[in-house]
């Protein structure tokens, strides 16, 4: 099939690889000039691993090309995913100025023959914006033509297995012709069995948001969970798997942690509050869920603030994780922007490792590198030297299992804010560390020899 993909992030970038992959002939397009020619030029803009062989072998052998001219690739293609950025707006509401601009752009450049084109929106859009997808191309075309809904479910840093693999793929369609195209598409797919689930076009719109806000809802709540447990002397991660083993409840998603962050679930959860508000239901449910996660982020700065007191002035802390999750250098709202700009703000120093963010926190930190209040680090252990505590923000692999006693020799004071609860508290304790992490108490430091014995 000749597809074109109009946005070339994560998502576009992603899509448009995989179904190269199986054979499609697929040209992705861009308005971001410097991404395209650095896509041109083999470079791929993003961290996700296994893109980029699976990029380079499809550009390799002409079934992937890149353009800025998103007419003529909207022009050339039967099938045109949108999968343009939908910031929020300044209510919440999701922004849908670049994939109404998209749609003008594809009723204007829709050619006077050849195959009906079916036009996808695979980006995240509030139920109804179909129709107004539909009404924007229309505007400049006589032309019959398809709109579909395709939400994308995939999980940044597993991005591509999911695109390959997906648990199911969801197609709002409203037509027979774009049903066929898009399960012949698909099928490479979904070959183990798992559905593509065909739907109406609002309902495919609604599961979106649905599945984000449930995962968020899920975070959310074992944050709270492990609040209590922090207050009676309870563990969060015992509760875990005592509620994770029922079947009806599932294991996923329900680690307590520093709050969600990331390009999607907060803005989702957000336009989906906006979109229960305009319909008149009730959003209590999901204020709440921000609510708690807009805390949850705070609670590392708090515990800084309670050891060592309001004043950080001549403090300095380590910070292992940027990212606001493993295997991914993005940074969109994660809970690390909060805690570092938290801490300098009250006077300390900050030196932050994180092994594939390091451009992005240029980026989002520039002031802070340029006025000397943070330092990136190369290696994690070169952030500790004369530090006053580490804090783990992000769970990468690699910090799992550190080198305790150059962790300990190397900080001023032995004190760990764990916000990933990556260690067994009783063992930190063992090692001689002042270790706090989220819903699980502190272990006392084991008593001296001389003393048990006493
Ligand atoms: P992104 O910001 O990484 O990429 C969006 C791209 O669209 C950018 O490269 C931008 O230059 C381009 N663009 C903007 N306006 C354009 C126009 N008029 N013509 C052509 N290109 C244009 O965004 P993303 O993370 O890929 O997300 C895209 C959509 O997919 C969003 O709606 C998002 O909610 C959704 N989504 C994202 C993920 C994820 O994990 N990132 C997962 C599922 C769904």
């Amino acid at each position: 099939m000749k597809i074109a993909v109009v946005g070339t992030g994560y998502v576009g970038l992603v899509a448009g690889a995989c179904l190269a992959e199986t054979g499609n002939d697929v040209i992705c397009a861009d308005i971001d000039q410097g991404k395209i020619s650095r896509l041109h030029a083999g470079e791929i803009p993003i961290y996700e691993p296994g893109l980029e062989p699976m990029v380079e072998r499809n550009l390799r052998e002409g079934r992937l090309t890149f353009t800025t001219d998103v007419a003529a690739a909207a022009a050339e293609a039967e099938v045109i995913f949108i999968a343009v950025g939908t910031p929020p707006g300044e209510d919440g509401s999701a922004d849908l100025k670049h994939v109404l601009a998209v749609a003008e752009t594809i009723g204007k450049s829709m050619p006077d023959d050849g195959p009906e084109k079916i036009v996808i929106t695979k980006s995240t859009v509030p139920v109804g914006t179909a129709a107004k997808v539909k009404d924007a191309i229309r505007r400049h075309t006589s032309r019959a033509f398809h709109v579909c809904s395709n939400p994308e479910f995939l999980k940044e840093g597993a991005a591509l297995q999911d695109f390959m693999k997906p648990d199911r793929v969801v197609v709002g369609v409203e037509s027979e012709h774009a049903r066929q195209r898009l399960g012949e598409l698909y099928a490479p797919f979904v070959r183990t069995g798992n559905p593509i689930l065909f739907m109406d076009i609002s309902s495919a719109e609604i599961t979106k948001y649905a599945a984000n806000a449930m995962l968020a809802t899920r975070i959310s709540f074992m944050n709270t969970i492990a609040q209590l447990c922090e207050a009676v002397g309870a563990d969060v991660g015992l509760v875990r798997q005592g509620i994770g083993t029922d079947e009806r409840i599932g294991p996923g998603f329900l680690f307590a942690g520093i709050g969600y962050g990331g390009s999607c679930f907060p803005k989702d959860v957000k336009a989906l509050v906006h979109t229960l508000q305009a319909t008149g239901v009730d959003a209590a449910i999901l204020e709440g869920v921000e609510k708690v996660n807009a805390d949850q982020k705070k609670v590392l700065l708090r515990r800084a603030v309670e050891r060592f007191g309001d004043d950080l002035s001549g403090r300095t802390f380590a910070v292992w994780g940027l990212s606001f999750k493993p295997e991914t250098d993005d940074m969109r709202e994660a809970p690390s922007l909060e805690v570092v700009r938290g801490l300098v703000k009250r006077g300390a120093r900050v030196r932050a490792h994180d092994p594939e963010a390091r451009d992005e926190a240029a980026h989002y930190f520039a002031d802070l590198l340029a006025e000397g209040a943070l330092q990136l680090c190369e290696h994690n252990y070169d952030c500790l030297e004369g530090s006053d505590a580490l804090l783990i923000l992000t769970e990468w692999l690699a910090y799992r299992n550190p080198d305790f006693d150059r962790i300990r020799e190397s900080l001023a004071e032995p004190v760990i804010l764990d916000g990933r609860n990556l260690w067994d508290p009783a063992r930190m304790a063992g090692l001689g560390f002042e270790y706090t992490s989220i819903g699980r108490t502190p272990a006392a430091a084991p008593a001296e020899a001389g003393a048990a014995a006493d």
